[in-house]
């Protein structure tokens, strides 16, 4: 068809998709020409909005499947779901506050994390979730090849950042003053969730210097939201599941 290779070639493959669709519902129903052509660039509109979804997704490494839909708060009844569903109205984000999830391995700190990820995503929010060991290795391997610059920029103007897994590697010498470049310039300028199997107590140990670890810690609690999460690891849920 004609046309169809036309909206192609004008790039608007969301009419291309429906028209034939549409075309069939117009005759059936008697639609004028306009109201016809309503609908179509509405099919445009909702085809663009979801490309750029998917695409922001793909760039924010979140996990679809992770979501608040999906979590099980009866599983973990100690949570304050009150709370994650405040949370879930992205008010933190807003006021740029940051959020801890404390808890030992497999009570779902990475899961609410990403969970209030996706949300902030879904209302068109810059999100990205890497874990503190990737980050900091990109950082040191942006310095070997001249990215730097770029790599931190990024880093700085997301409007969330998500670091999974402060705790379970001692973080090398040689980069532990980017993580702290990275909280000093996104304190009040941009939100971040960290999820940590650590007390703070211990962060000395995995920074290896007590100033660093107490500046860190300093400004991430600013203006923070500490969520202690006490209870048992789903992980082993699912391997009682699998024994019994
Ligand atoms: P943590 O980061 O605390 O070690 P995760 O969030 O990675 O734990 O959880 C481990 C696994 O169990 C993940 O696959 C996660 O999706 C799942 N999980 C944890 N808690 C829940 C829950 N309450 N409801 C549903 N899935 C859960
Ligand atoms: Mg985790």
């Amino acid at each position: 068809m004609e046309i169809l290779k036309h909206l192609k070639g004008l790039k608007l493959s969301g009419m291309a998709k429906t028209i034939e669709a549409r075309n069939k519902y117009a005759i059936e129903n008697n639609l004028s020409y306009l109201d016809f052509i309503s609908l179509l660039l509405q099919d445009e509109y909702s085809n663009r909005a979801s490309n750029s979804y998917l695409k922001r997704l793909r760039l924010s490494k979140l996990d679809p499947s992770k979501s608040l839909d999906t979590f099980d708060f009866n599983f973990q009844p100690k949570i304050n779901k009150k709370l994650i569903l405040d949370l879930q109205a992205l008010r933190f984000v807003q006021e740029k506050e940051n959020i801890i999830f404390m808890g030992n391995p497999g009570v779902g700190k990475t899961h609410l994390a990403n969970a209030l990820g996706l949300e902030a995503l879904k209302k068109g929010y810059k999100v990205k979730m890497i874990c503190l060991s990737d980050m900091l290795s990109m950082l040191l391997t942006a310095k070997g090849d001249g990215s730097y610059h770029k790599s931190f920029k990024e880093l700085i103007s997301l409007d969330l950042l998500i670091i999974d897994e402060i705790g379970f590697k001692k973080i090398p010498q040689e980069t532990v003053d980017e993580f702290f470049e990275i909280v000093k310039r996104r304190h009040e300028n941009g939100s971040i969730i960290i999820t940590t199997n650590r007390l703070f107590e211990d962060w000395v140990k995995i920074f290896g210097d007590q100033v660093l670890a107490s500046a860190i810690i300093d400004r991430l609690v600013h203006y923070c939201h500490i969520i202690k999460i006490l209870g048992p690891s789903y992980r082993m849920k699912n391997m009682k599941n699998k024994i019994n």
